[in-house]
């Protein structure tokens, strides 16, 4: 197990003020400047991932360690891979203790959209861990509830948990028993090595997604998500996700 806890932080706040549209010159920014500072301060964006074998797939299940990882599009994008990374990131529990009951609203929504940032930090930073001392070229990942209902169901939480350990010990986040994450800025899921760029994105239909981070794929869909045996499809959208506002990692 790998646990990654010194993540650098380097918060820009004008250009984070311009990304989310704050008005130049106004209270707003000099408000929004101080709780990014807040933030790069107490924030501590962690993340921690496994080095995982598969030893034996089915038609749309991989079994890693005798853990039965069920999904037909993990499956499938994991057909030439011999192992895989299952990790947790998270924005910290010090990031999300910067909250108060009397916080305004508007402090509320941007130390939402900060604790995102955070995430991003993390989940980039484990991505490229991997990356340099697994000297792997190209990594995509997916994770359990991004997307579609079908493509791999929230449910499966419990399987990719049994995989990492005492997560909570580690790095502060738990699962609850409705396989939601806390702090709830966090994301679960698994890098594998990949020749091809794929994106959870590409198999959701979800629309008007402001995290969407690729097109929708009709040839993506079947390649990876219709039925084999009648071709039928499921498009139901989960209502949620495991992953918190900034989505970087498009998993909904
Ligand atoms: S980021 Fe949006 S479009 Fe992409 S998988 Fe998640 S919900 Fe779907």
């Amino acid at each position: 197990m790998t646990t990654l806890k010194d993540i650098p932080v380097a918060l820009d706040a004008k250009a984070l003020a311009e990304k989310y549209r704050i008005r130049p010159g106004s209270d707003q920014v000099r408000q929004f400047e101080e709780l990014v500072a807040e933030v790069q301060e107490a924030g501590r964006p962690k993340a921690l991932y496994e080095v995982a074998y598969i030893d034996d797939k089915g038609e749309d299940w991989v079994s890693v360690g005798g853990v039965r990882l069920t999904s037909r599009v993990l499956r499938k994008n994991l057909e030439e891979a011999e192992k895989l990374f299952p990790y947790v990131a998270t924005c910290g529990v010090e990031a999300d203790g910067l909250g108060a009951a009397g916080d305004d609203i508007r402090r509320k929504a941007w130390l939402y959209l900060l604790k995102g940032e955070l995430l991003e930090i993390a989940v980039a930073h484990v991505q490229d861990h991997i990356g340099r001392h697994q000297q792997i070229a190209k990594l995509s990942s997916m994770n359990p509830g991004s997307g579609d209902a079908s493509v791999w169901p929230l449910t499966q939480q419990k399987e990719l948990f049994s995989l990492l350990g005492d997560v909570e010990g580690r790095i502060g986040v738990r699962l609850t028993e409705s396989w939601l994450l806390i702090p709830e800025i966090s994301v679960s899921g698994v890098f594998f090595p990949t020749e091809a760029d794929f994106e959870t994105c590409q198999v959701c239909h979800r629309e008007h997604c402001p995290s969407r981070r690729a097109p929708f794929s009709e040839e993506a869909w079947r390649a990876l998500c219709a039925d084999e045996d009648d071709g039928r499809v499921e498009t139901q959208a989960e209502p949620g996700g495991s992953r918190g506002p900034a989505d970087p990692g498009g998993r909904g």
